[in-house]
């Protein structure tokens, strides 16, 4: 029965694994909710991508085109203050090292989709259930048909969760995992400047972020941050975090469609915050739209019998260290070298590997992200006094930087 494993999920995580199944020798399917690839409007925002990720995705895509085609450098990594009352602002921190690149989540899932070979995801399929056979050699998954109702059941040796943040394969085993409000929500939003370039937001915006293009901005101000970055294809990312009670929101997404009155209060709010530069690139977004965020606690272990957690699924984070897509297409690549080294004879093996590999990795950066985020925020972090970037000390600010990540330069998970 069964010699293909069965994924669950197509976005970052699903489609990166059943990249690497291939690489190692194997074959995938990978079942995912959504009736098709994402087209027409845009769908997703930006991401930042580290040397590792692009280069298993240009390994797997064989696309040498890939990095100039869909993204842009990130090569330094600022910090800066933020002063409301005199809308001014100033460095704190400069790290010319940081040799990340950002792309578009849709231009990268485009990207990994079409090297994949056609019929491996099988789209409008909602997965359902799982039985794991007697003797552990097989998993059958249950999934519903979305255009006919239908239930069909496909088979596979392993059954690779990769179905996001609310996974339903990781609360059959762990039913009391709680996702954790981080305290605050960000406001996010990308600017589509084509055939603007000489407008005066964006001469202005230039003029204010002289290294768009190149670099990763961090605009904190007392209690709060912005992050600004160029996307390719003349859009600019940015995202504005903001502290408050959980809001209420469908539990099925951690995304709410702002209303016309929640974007105007949040434009006022901008002008009082940040400088006229930023705030302007705010208001002249299109549907600005709000992301909740949560992340989990580390998880105690990666897999059941034959059954395996990654991306989202497996450790959810706050956004604060670029880690999410970046752990994901990682988890993706080290299963795959496991599966290789250990072949189908040996799938406990491979699967207690991939754990030992990833486990103490993806448990530290999910929670050096979530003090980051609580630090830039203004939040108490273990017990210390909070973080306020007008009358922070140097070796306090140095905290902020990125390559305080723990496995920043990628080991021991580099393949
Ligand atoms: C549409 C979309 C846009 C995104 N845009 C961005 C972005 O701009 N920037 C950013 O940093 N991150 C973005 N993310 C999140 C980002 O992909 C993840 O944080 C990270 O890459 C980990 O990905 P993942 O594949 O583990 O989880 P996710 O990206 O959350 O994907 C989970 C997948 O599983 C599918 N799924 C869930 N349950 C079922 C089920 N029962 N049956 C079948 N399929 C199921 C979902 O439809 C989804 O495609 C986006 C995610 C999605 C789905």
């Amino acid at each position: 029965m069964g010699s293909i494993p069965v994924v669950v999920g197509g976005s970052i995580a699903g489609l990166s694994c059943a990249h690497a199944l291939i690489s190692a020798g194997w074959r995938a399917t990978v079942i995912e909710k959504t009736a098709g690839p994402p087209s027409g409007s845009p769908t997703g925002a930006g991401l930042g991508l580290d040397p590792q990720s692009l280069r298993l995705v240009c390994r797997w895509t064989s696309d040498p085109n890939f990095l100039h085609a869909a993204t842009v450098p990130l090569s330094i990594d600022i910090n800066r203050v933020t002063d409301s009352k005199r809308k001014v602002s100033r460095t704190l921190t400069r790290d010319e090292g940081f040799n990340f690149r950002a792309a578009h989540w849709a231009d990268l899932h485009c990207i990994l989709l079409r090297a994949l070979p056609p019929g491996t995801v099988v789209w409008g399929h909602q997965f359902l259930s799982f039985d794991v056979s007697n003797d552990k050699s097989f998993v059958v998954t249950k999934s519903r048909v979305l255009l006919t109702d239908e239930v069909v059941e496909i088979a596979g040796d392993l059954l690779v969760a990769a179905d996001g943040c609310l996974s339903s394969i990781r609360r059959h085993f762990l039913p009391n995992f709680k996702l954790r409000y981080s305290g605050y929500s960000a406001w996010r939003g990308i600017l589509d400047f084509t055939g603007k370039e000489s407008s005066d937001a964006i001469v202005g915006v230039r003029r204010a972020y002289p290294e768009l293009g190149d670099c990763l901005y961090f605009d904190l101000a007392t209690g709060t941050h912005c992050v600004l970055y160029e996307l390719k294809g003349k859009r600019l990312n940015w995202l504005w975090y903001v502290n408050g009670p959980e809001p209420e929101h469908k539990g099925s997404s951690v995304t709410i469609k702002a209303g016309n009155d929640m974007i105007q209060k949040m434009h006022e709010e901008a002008e009082k915050v940040w400088v006229p530069e930023l705030s302007r690139i705010m208001k002249e977004t299109e549907e600005p739209f709000v992301n909740v965020i949560y992340d989990g606690d580390p998880l105690p272990c990666l897999f059941w019998d034959n059954v395996v957690l990654i991306g989202d699924a497996a450790h959810p984070t706050t956004p604060h260290g670029l880690r999410s897509t970046n752990m994901s297409i990682q988890d993706a690549g080290i299963l795959g070298y496991c599966l290789e080294k250990w072949g189908l004879e040996h799938l406990s093996m491979a699967l207690e590997e991939f754990q030992t590999i990833r486990l103490p990795v993806v448990s530290k950066q999910v929670l050096h992200s979530r003090e980051l985020g609580r630090r830039k925020q203004g939040l108490v972090v273990n017990d210390q006094e909070t973080f306020d970037p007008m009358t922070a000390t140097r070796e306090d600010s140095l905290q902020l930087q990125q390559r305080r990540m723990p496995y920043f330069e990628g080991k021991p998970c580099t393949i």
